[in-house]
């Protein structure tokens, strides 16, 4: 049975480097001022985003019959398309390909459902090397690592980790950690891989039905050389990357990158439509739980998601805690989100490392309702009983006191100068973790209720929330219900 994930326990490392949470932070709120320029910059900016909600949700109210017409232009040509239900499936049609052809050596792009799918290691168990040949994802590989972000797989590393990582594993100069010279030596190790190969790999940003075209956003022109170079191209679709029609491709393009990195375009937007003369093309469509997600009523609008990271840039938790406490493939709000479809169980701590605060969704360029769904596997991990005792007990507590006026007030007036009378050690120590890196201000002589009942008396007003042990006149509206 798969281990529990402790996001706060996962964390406590990163969160105690200082060098490293300061630069972790800072670059990707970085990334997300540069997000915000690029916006800024479109004038149309929020209709983009309201198209690319609604073609979204149009192509997955339509799912069968655009993977079905998807099917039939790609075939139509010269593209071999295979069907996997599940990640098992897919790594074994994958495995079948090359073993078929007498191939041992993979060159693959960045794919994060090669990844879900743990390709990798069932490949290499089966004597196949794969190398990833993205510049981050490569780091991570030969660190031993999951990609801690969804675009950029090794953000929470300095220059120095991965000199000491090349210096490790392509004996690159231990001292020197400047970026170029990282880089170049990365580019002469994996040259002669390009070359070796006898089959190259992509993943899929958007799956064109109209036409069967795959597009690959990249930045370094690698997963140009896996398509191209070695004979063989296997390209991993996960079936929510569909769109109806080529001319909705210029929505996304606008859109991917500028939310990612604030770029307007990534370097490189390969079309892939047929194979090449003498070499194969090999389309793998997976679903791994995809459609099971669709028939969820409350959480079926995390497929419409374009993997751009930008929620992840924004996410105050997760830029000070770093993805690879998520213990999950994909990390931050939209880890948050996607992981518990998978196991509910061992990712109910995720929906938990969230303020609420709404920014994920607002920066979201498909309007993904990305806190609210949040919010909704809160309520259901609680309802299943996989939330901790003393988290449990202390929200009963809360709501207690939260939910009854009175009761609050006269908590309010009454447990600041009880705690000031306090030993520190009561609030400071070992055991209570919240007092580990903060200082509980003083409290104020008067509580706020007091002041403006002896300041504007006259003004005096009941309270217009009612208490729990109160029916509400109108039931609550849904949380979830934002297409
Ligand atoms: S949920 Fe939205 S913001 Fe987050 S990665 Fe997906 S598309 Fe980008």
């Amino acid at each position: 049975m798969s281990r529990r994930v402790d996001h706060a326990k996962a964390s406590r490392a990163f969160i105690g480097d200082e060098p490293h949470i300061r630069f972790h932070d800072k670059r990707l709120w970085g990334l997300r001022e540069l997000r915000d320029q690029a916006a800024h910059g479109i004038a149309e900016w929020e209709q983009l985003r309201a198209l690319a909600s609604q073609i979204k949700e149009h192509t997955l109210g339509n799912l069968a019959g655009y993977l079905e017409q998807f099917d039939r232009t790609a075939r139509a040509n010269g593209v071999v398309v295979h069907w996997a239900a599940d990640a098992a499936e897919h790594n074994r049609i994958v495995h079948d390909l090359l073993a078929e052809r007498g191939v041992d050596l993979l060159v693959k792009s960045k794919s994060m459902l090669t990844e879900e799918c743990e390709m990798r290691p069932y490949l290499e168990a089966r004597g196949i090397e794969v190398v990833e040949t993205d510049l981050g994802e490569r780091i991570q590989q030969l660190d031993g690592e999951m990609p801690s972000h969804i675009v950029v797989p090794a953000v929470h590393k300095l220059a120095a980790d991965v000199a000491e990582v090349f210096a490790d594993s392509i004996g690159t100069d231990r001292a020197n950690a400047d970026p170029h010279y990282l880089a170049e030596g990365m580019r002469q190790d994996t040259r002669p891989y390009f070359l070796r190969a006898g089959a190259g790999m992509t993943g899929c940003n958007f799956a064109v039905a109209e036409t069967g075209t795959v597009v690959v956003c990249t930045n370094e022109g690698n997963a140009d050389l896996s398509a191209n170079l070695p004979p063989i191209h296997i390209a991993s679709i996960g079936i929510e990357k569909l769109i109806p029609r080529l001319s909705d491709l210029a929505v996304f393009v606008r859109m991917l990158s500028r939310s990612a990195l604030g770029s307007p375009i990534t370097q490189y937007t390969s079309h892939f439509r047929a194979p090449r003369e003498g070499g194969e093309l090999h389309y793998v469509l997976v679903d791994n739980g995809r459609s099971a997600r669709l028939a969820m009523d409350d959480f079926w609008y995390s497929l419409k998601c374009i993997r751009c990271g930008a929620c992840m840039n924004t996410c105050p938790v997760y830029r000070r805690s770093g993805g690879l406490s998520y213990g999950g493939v994909y990390a931050g709000p939209i880890g948050a989100i996607i992981n518990p479809t998978f196991d509910l169980k061992k990712y109910s701590a995720l929906p938990f490392a969230s303020t609420l605060n709404g920014s994920c969704s607002n920066v979201c360029p498909v309007k993904i309702n990305i806190h609210e769904q949040i919010y909704k596997w809160r309520q259901i991990v609680a309802a299943q009983g996989h939330v901790g005792f003393v988290k449990r007990e202390s929200m009963k507590l809360a709501g207690a006191v939260l939910g009854d006026p009175r009761r609050y007030r006269k908590l309010s007036e009454t447990t600041g100068r009880a705690i000031a009378g306090l030993p520190r050690a009561f609030l400071y120590n070992p055991f209570n973790a919240w007092g580990k890196q903060r200082e509980l201000p003083a409290a104020p002589k008067q509580t706020f209720h007091q002041w403006y009942a002896a300041n504007r008396p006259s003004e005096r007003v009941k309270p217009t929330v009612p208490c729990m042990a109160e029916p509400a006149a109108e039931p609550p509206q849904d949380q979830g219900e934002t297409r």
